[in-house]
């Protein structure tokens, strides 16, 4: 599991993550909020070091989060990411999109990646698709496929930043089901998200982000019966 202690980082004069301390569970899935800003986006990116921070300490399963290449290079293999922009490669087609990381660096033959990839397609009701390029699908189906590819490395843990964020409003929920459906199944999860439907249903604890720091984090009944300060219920009450 994840552990940060007293995790800093700045950018220039602005110090964006102000000594963030918590851990993630095996098996929890954490839902973060907070207004844009207050450094969600950085505490994720940071525990795959997309963004080293400058102090404090990350451990994955007890192991630093550093610039050592190997130790990161097998971290980034245990923890898959999905984003808001779908990032999935314009030039290749859903299969190959899915197939690619545990080819090139797992070295898995092609046919066995081709097998393992449609099982993970069907998971996220993609098998149909497996033939089409990105630009043939719509957002919604492109981060179905963004999150079978990053199943494909078979991660202990799925960050989610604002995978629905970008989405028509007719798509989140497809996105959402399959969210749930992983969590269902024991996926240690950390995702951000402003879907209180989602946080409420699915997380096992909700924290609120202000300003770099963590406000509040309460399991989802606590947190929405009983919102801890002012800065809680005006974000809840402004975002659903
Ligand atoms: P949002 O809800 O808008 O996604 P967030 O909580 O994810 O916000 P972050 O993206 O973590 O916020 O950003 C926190 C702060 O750090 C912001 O003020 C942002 O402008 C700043 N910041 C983030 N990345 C960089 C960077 N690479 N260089 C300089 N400033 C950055
Ligand atoms: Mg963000």
């Amino acid at each position: 599991y994840i552990v940060c202690r007293d995790v800093r980082k700045r950018f220039g004069e602005h110090e964006v993550l102000k000594g963030v301390s918590t851990e993630f569970q095996t098996g929890q899935v954490t839902v973060i909020i907070g207004a844009s800003g207050s450094g969600k986006s950085t505490l994720l990116r940071a525990i795959i070091r997309l963004e080293p921070h400058d102090s404090g300490s990350i451990t994955i399963d007890g192991v630093e989060v550093s610039d050592d290449q190997r130790t990161l290079q097998k971290q980034r293999s245990e923890v898959g990411m999905v984003f808001q922009q779908f990032n999935l490669f314009g030039h290749m087609s859903v299969l190959d999109n899915v197939t690619l990381a545990p080819r090139r660096i797992r070295r898995t033959p092609r046919t066995a990646a081709n097998e393992q990839a449609m099982v993970l397609l069907k998971r996220v009701g993609m098998q149909d698709h497996a033939h089409k390029y990105p630009w043939q699908l719509s957002g919604g189906q492109q981060q179905r496929v963004a999150i079978a590819r990053a199943l494909a490395m078979q991660p202990k843990v799925m960050l989610f930043d604002e995978p629905t964020s970008a989405l028509d409003p007719e798509m989140v929920q497809e996105v959402l089901d399959v969210m749930r459906e992983l969590a269902r199944g024991g996926m240690t999860m950390i995702v951000v998200t402003h879907e209180m439907g989602f946080a409420r249903e699915v997380a096992d604890r909700v924290m609120f982000f202000d300003q770099g720091c963590i406000a509040h984090d309460a399991p989802p009944a606590e947190f929405f019966a009983n919102p801890a300060n002012e800065r809680i219920r005006a974000f809840i009450g402004r975002v659903g």
